[in-house]
């Protein structure tokens, strides 16, 4: 089996240094195995993404030595499909469908601050209403659906995971070993579609993987707790898992995760100060033990012996001043 894998970037702001980590990590995982590589921009949520940000990702990207085989600016290609999640809300609508034909959907008219209310992880964001959602709207009668919806009443669309959990709690990840969860971190019945109509991640990006042949998922460690729902949504399609790397995060001085206020480590503020690609990817390949010296390298120096267990799995925080480390050039 050939290994395909994905970048996945959401153009929700300009690429930084801790994106740039975990596109390289894709990149190496694919190249060093002779697979091939998909660029898809995953702008589902419309509200938050921008189209100068597909834009400047795929240009900040190419600075930075990494290439993929198809993309939003390659021919189409009927078997693949288009690259930008924004023009396959019909094919995530059927995929949906199908789900509801199975018996395992139901809507859920909780509001968001019902579910903000409920979540134990706000940070989560866009997810934390999936987090621990005690099912408040899976035993509604029969009547009283039929009543709220009749009536035009806002809601989600959930699927029924709560019971299946169990079996999805442990895996193999190819960064991470034999990897664990708790029920509570594979979290309940969680959203497909959200109550303004926007698909959900899980489903898009599952969906979107099982129709592009991707095999091999690599992204940051953040993202580990999806698998439970992620692997439930594969068996109900009768597809086969991928195999999972994720990657270590890289956070700031302060341990927290990179976010646009750090924009004096965007590639593209970095780029427009001068620093090459070279010292950018040769830090990264120091910082997560990939090299044992921080010199200048092209990503393909890095490809010979890699493996994903080569990447120390305690990283660390990144300097307060990692910006002007970089700029200074030592
Ligand atoms: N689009 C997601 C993100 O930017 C990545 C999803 C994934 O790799 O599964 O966080």
């Amino acid at each position: 089996m050939i290994p395909r894998g994905r970048f996945a970037p959401s153009p929700t702001g300009f690429v930084h240094l801790g994106n740039a980590w975990s596109f390289l990590c894709a990149w190496l995982g694919i190249r060093s195995t002779r697979g091939d590589l998909i660029l898809r921009i995953e702008d589902v949520d419309v509200i938050r993404s921008r189209s100068e940000y597909t834009l400047s990702l795929q240009e900040d990207m190419r600075w930075l030595g990494l290439d993929w085989d198809y993309g939003p600016d390659s021919p189409l290609r009927s078997d693949l499909g288009s690259c930008v999640q924004s023009r396959r809300l019909e094919y995530y609508a059927s995929c949906v469908r199908r789900l509801e034909a199975l018996g395992l959907v139901y809507p859920c008219f909780c509001s968001r601050r019902e579910l903000r209310s409920i979540a134990a992880a706000p940070q989560l964001g866009d997810m934390a209403g999936d987090w621990n959602y005690p099912g408040t709207c899976r035993s509604m009668s029969v009547e009283e659906r039929k009543k709220r919806l009749d009536r035009g009443d806002r809601h989600s669309l959930r699927l029924r995971f709560q019971e299946e959990r169990k079996k999805y709690l442990e895996f193999e990840d190819l960064c991470q070993g034999r990897h664990i969860l708790t029920m509570g971190e594979a979290g309940g019945d969680f959203a497909l579609r959200r109550s303004d109509g926007v698909y959900a991640y899980q489903l898009a990006v599952v969906m979107d993987d099982i129709a592009m042949g991707v095999n091999q998922v690599v992204r940051g460690l953040d993202i580990v707790e999806s698998v439970p729902r992620q692997g439930f949504l594969y068996d109900c399609f009768g597809a086969e898992p991928p195999r999972y790397a994720h990657v270590p995060l890289m956070l700031d001085h302060e341990g927290c995760r990179l976010a646009k206020r750090h924009g004096s480590i965007s590639l593209r503020a970095l780029r427009e100060d001068g620093v090459r690609p070279e010292r950018i990817v040769g830090f990264l390949a120091w910082w997560s033990g990939l090299r044992e010296r921080c010199e200048p390298c092209s990503p393909w120096d890095l490809l010979e012996g890699f493996s994903f267990g080569r990447i120390r799995r305690d990283a660390p925080w990144l300097p307060a001043n990692i910006g002007d480390i970089l700029r200074s050039g030592t």
